[in-house]
């Protein structure tokens, strides 16, 4: 098959300049070398968001769909940090969340692990999803279910912005 080749639409043969979409994300290294006092380019900080990865279809579904989250909104505005490093009391996982612009926690029932494990550090999310609540999907232990991945991806998506531009 033959390959289209892209052009700016005007009729001439230039091709336009697509605006990259920043899908690295680059907030861990950058609060990595800032924390170790490693000069660092400074970025306006992302919205940090906390999915409890349990061991069900919600808890995983927390996962899949932030990971899609950020995807979608772009690794400017959302940073995916890990809870387990809360819970280890880890400095740099922490020193992400005190610099974000806003936290986002994701928790796949109403134990809301990460939501706990983010207040028992000191943080209050701005924006707190539960799967089972928010989007009503029923907890069960498929996991490797995806029900209903991209309702919660585009909820979780809305929520980051939100967050980001308040
Ligand atoms: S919030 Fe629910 S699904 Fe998530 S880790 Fe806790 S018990 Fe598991």
């Amino acid at each position: 098959m033959e390959k289209v080749k892209k052009t700016c639409g005007c009729g001439c043969a230039s091709v336009p300049e697509e605006k990259e979409k920043v899908l690295e994300n680059w907030y861990l290294p950058y609060m990595d070398k800032k924390t170790k006092g490693i000069e660092v380019e400074e970025k306006p900080s992302p919205v940090a968001i906390f999915y409890c990865a349990g061991a069900s279809n919600v808890g995983q579904s927390t996962m899949l769909a932030s990971v899609k989250a950020a995807n979608s909104v772009g690794y400017d505005k959302a940073a995916l940090l890990c809870l387990a490093s809360i819970s280890a009391g880890l400095k740099n996982i922490h020193n992400g969340a005190k610099n974000a612009r806003g936290i986002v926690s994701v928790d796949g029932c109403p134990m809301q692990c990460a939501l706990k494990t983010l207040q028992k550090d000191g943080f209050e999310p701005q924006k707190s999803f539960v799967i089972t609540r928010d989007f009503e999907v029923k907890k069960n232990f498929d996991l490797n279910s995806r029900e209903d991945i991209e309702r919660i991806a585009d909820a979780v998506a809305g929520g980051i912005l939100n967050v980001y531009n308040s």
